[in-house]
């Protein structure tokens, strides 16, 4: 029986429980950007300290931290963070971000997470590559503690090898009262880093990012990326070497593509053979590019609000991840930027549903492949116990289970 005949949606309830479906069901979300999700409250706080604040109240910073609403083109939805990546710039600020945004994400019943960032947009202040780096894992080991204090009462154990981070290891962990889908001893919310290589940015400056990166491997930090302004620095290919630095060092590969210029894009970026794209959604418009992308098993983590914000499509109904996904293109869904997008991922996962027509079973399926694409070939055992996790809650809702 599909969704939609158990839950009418003509019947007001049916967002309440469509909502309820939504955050019970256990999500991994795997393209997520720190300076575009910072608190609104918390870019003012910082910004007031810093004398960045315009005078602006709560109402104005979150509306000035909004991307545009109507779709102009990538360039215009970069400008958006330029005021966050401002106030990001010393050690305090940076994991503080990272923690709250944890919080965050956990509070929409997320249970893995990659987050991403550029380092080398936060020395603008005195902190090298290296401090950055280490601000955001130790927010990271704050975030995932508080979120086990939320759930259980509890700390991580401070004894268990990464239990301060969810990173590594974790066999040593007591074992603690489980949110339901959960299985004994798996934190509450597994954190992975992706560092961000800007388009824009000298090669060999990026080699330095990977080089630093790789040096936090063992840190959580498993991803490596390249973001920013397509149309001005189309080429993916002058960075190279800083990927295949990180690529060497065991950093997993993704690549922005596809925000600008449409499928060529994507297959530049399949040059470098990437893992995973980020976005990707002009693929659609090319039947062997599709092929490739299947053959090769590269996952696009999709964000069709984003898109319509950087006005890769007209509006959200026309995003492709339906036709990528019926045409067995490994597909995952995510924000992109909480804040800038102004969404959260149970937002993001109910347009899924209700304006691009994907059914329980099918956003299920691909909040799963999540998992199996996942930066986590750091800790093998903890993505196999996901999974598990994962499947246990599939097993138990007959909306999803296949
Ligand atoms: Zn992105």
């Amino acid at each position: 029986m599909e969704f939609h005949a158990l839950v009418d949606p003509r019947r007001a309830a049916s967002h309440r429980e469509l909502d309820a479906l939504l955050r019970g069901m256990p999500k991994a979300e795997l393209h997520l950007h720190l300076d575009g999700s910072l608190r609104p409250a918390t870019a003012l706080e910082l910004a007031r300290e810093r004398g960045l604040d315009d005078g602006l109240d709560l109402a104005g910073m979150r509306a000035r931290l909004a991307g545009p609403a109507q779709p102009l083109d990538q360039a215009e939805l970069l400008r958006a963070f330029d005021l966050p990546i401002a106030l990001l710039q010393d050690a305090e600020a940076l994991r503080r971000a990272t923690t709250e945004l944890i919080e965050d994400v956990a509070a929409d019943g997320t249970r893995y997470v990659e987050i991403r960032w550029a380092p080398a947009l936060h020395v603008e202040r005195g902190l090298s590559l290296r401090d950055v780096i280490a601000a955001v894992v130790a927010g990271t080991a704050d975030g995932v503690a508080a979120v086990e204090r939320a759930r259980t009462g509890r700390a991580p154990a401070p004894s268990a090898p990464g239990a301060d981070s969810g990173t590594g290891a974790d066999a040593g962990r007591p074992p603690v009262s489980s949110p339901p889908g959960t299985d004994a001893g798996l934190p509450a919310i597994v954190v992975r880093l992706i560092a961000v290589a800007m388009r824009s940015h000298d090669p060999r400056a990026n080699v330095r990012v990977a080089e630093e990166a790789a040096a936090f491997g063992g840190d959580g930090l498993t991803g490596f990326d390249l973001a920013g302004l397509e149309a001005s620095y189309p080429d993916p290919r002058v960075h190279r070497d800083a990927i295949e630095t990180a690529r060497a060092a065991g950093l997993g590969i993704t690549l922005h593509a596809g925000e600008w210029g449409g499928a060529p894009q994507v297959r530049r970026a399949l040059e470098l053979d990437p893992a995973r794209i980020a976005h990707g959604a002009p693929a659609i418009d090319d039947p062997s590019l599709l092929d490739e992308l299947r053959a090769r098993g590269v996952t696009l983590d999709l964000c069709p609000t984003s898109n319509v914000q950087a006005a890769v499509v007209p509006r959200l109904a026309d995003h492709p991840l339906a036709r990528l996904l019926r045409a067995q293109v490994p597909v995952t869904l995510s924000t992109d930027d909480r804040t800038v997008t102004d969404i959260t991922l149970v937002d993001e996962y109910r347009s899924a549903i209700d304006v691009l027509g994907l059914t329980p079973r099918e956003l299920w399926a691909m909040n799963r492949h999540a998992l199996d694409v996942a930066f986590l070939a750091d800790d093998e055992p903890l993505r196999d116990r996901l999974r598990a996790a994962f499947d246990a809650y599939a097993a138990g809702e007959p909306l999803v289970r296949g």
